[in-house]
């Protein structure tokens, strides 16, 4: 039986059409007008005024980690559930990363933890040089008051909504919710150029900086001139012109994921000690993947192993960086909601693209290994 893929590329006519037109108009190495075009697409779609197209989304947090001081031997508190892309830009930057664990009602980052450490960093005179938030699974985070502790405190946000385009909060854009976001546009995020991601900041002249330095910081000069380390992460051309055409599909690309989340709710309805990801009042969710947990964890094993037996893909929620080996050593405020999600949570075929019988298939499968 044909493979069904986690969350596969949406892409089609639309698309398609965009990217022959770039192609055509000879605009190919590697910078045009479709990327300035894009860029001004997803400002307006946000209401900020900068935006800065990127290789990567991973490319975007090391930039705004940069635009936002932090440097050797500073500290950066990063959500501790989450991939691990967040957590690395720190070390690329010679930070230290201080991991903060989820709460079970939003799982994002636990405001009264990081209330806590920030409250033990300022008695040590060790506070943050940044606070990184993602938004985990598509949704956005308890801004209103992690951004006002961090006020009190006086550190930056940024958003980590590599996975959020689209979502909102108490009706405010992902993406615009800290000092500056991060976007990511790949393949199997909500929208996709292939490969891509975008740095937003409501502020001209900080985009123009990140785009200086994304652009291997080249003075305005005749020859080749440097005075400052840059980097090479522009996106090119082309993608841009893809995720021109996916982004006047994104509205129905996150109502079609959230569909099939309700799908799944009503399918498993009465299944005993399964749980959705909670949705909190003031979160407009994208519908990124559809996220379960089970209160017993062997079940979970179960309906994995049956979904790889039948050719279907699912996979584990994230694994906590407090687990992983490589940031074994860094320190953790955490209570245990991301472990035990690591321990019982799977995330279920999600794609805007899933047919009704693929979806069928699925639960099906899922029911036959969970009875
Ligand atoms: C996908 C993802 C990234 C990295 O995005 P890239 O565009 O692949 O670099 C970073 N953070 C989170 C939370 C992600 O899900």
């Amino acid at each position: 039986m044909d493979r069904i893929f986690l969350s596969p590329p949406d892409v089609g006519p639309v698309e398609r059409q965009y990217l022959l037109d770039a192609f055509d108009s000879g605009w190919i190495a590697p910078t045009g007008p479709d990327l300035d075009a894009f860029e001004q697409e997803v400002a307006q779609r946000i209401g900020w005024s900068g935006a800065v197209g990127l290789t990567t989304a991973t490319a975007g947090l090391h930039l705004a980690l940069r635009e936002l001081g932090v440097g050797p031997g500073d500290d950066v508190f990063v959500s501790s559930f989450t991939f691990v892309a967040a957590v690395n830009t720190v070390t690329y930057c010679g930070g230290r990363p201080v991991l903060i664990d989820s709460d079970a009602s939003s799982w994002n980052m636990d405001p009264d933890l990081l209330e806590c450490a920030l409250s033990e960093a300022a008695t040590n005179g060790r506070l943050p040089s940044a606070v990184v938030v993602v938004d985990l699974f598509g949704q956005c985070a308890d801004y209103d008051r992690i951004t006002a502790l961090c006020a009190e405190f006086e550190v930056p946000v940024l958003e980590d909504a590599a996975e959020s385009m689209g979502s909102t909060y108490r009706g405010r854009p992902a993406g615009t919710l800290g000092d500056i976001g991060v976007f990511s546009f790949n393949g199997n995020k909500v929208m996709t150029t292939s490969g891509g991601g975008m740095l937003v900041v409501d502020d001209v002249e900080v985009a123009e900086r990140i785009r200086f330095l994304a652009t291997q910081a080249r003075e305005p000069a005749d020859h080749y001139e440097h005075t400052t380390v840059g980097f090479n992460y522009r996106l090119s051309n082309l993608l841009a012109a893809v995720g021109r055409g996916q982004l006047t599909r994104l509205d129905e690309l996150a109502k079609q994921r959230c569909e099939i989340n309700r799908a799944y709710r009503r399918a498993f309805d009465r299944v005993e000690g399964l749980h959705f990801m909670p949705v909190p009042e003031w979160s407009g969710w994208n519908g990124w993947l559809t996220c379960v947990y089970f209160d017993d964890a062997s079940r979970r094993d179960a309906v994995r192993a049956a979904m790889a037996e039948a050719n279907i893909e699912s996979r584990a929620l994230w694994k906590p960086m407090h687990l992983q080996p490589l940031y074994a050593d860094v320190p953790v405020y955490e209570r245990g909601v991301s472990t035990s999600l690591f321990e019982t949570g799977l995330c279920l075929p999600s794609g805007s693209g899933l047919t009704d019988a693929q979806l069928d298939r699925v639960i099906s499968t899922f029911c036959a290994a969970d009875s």
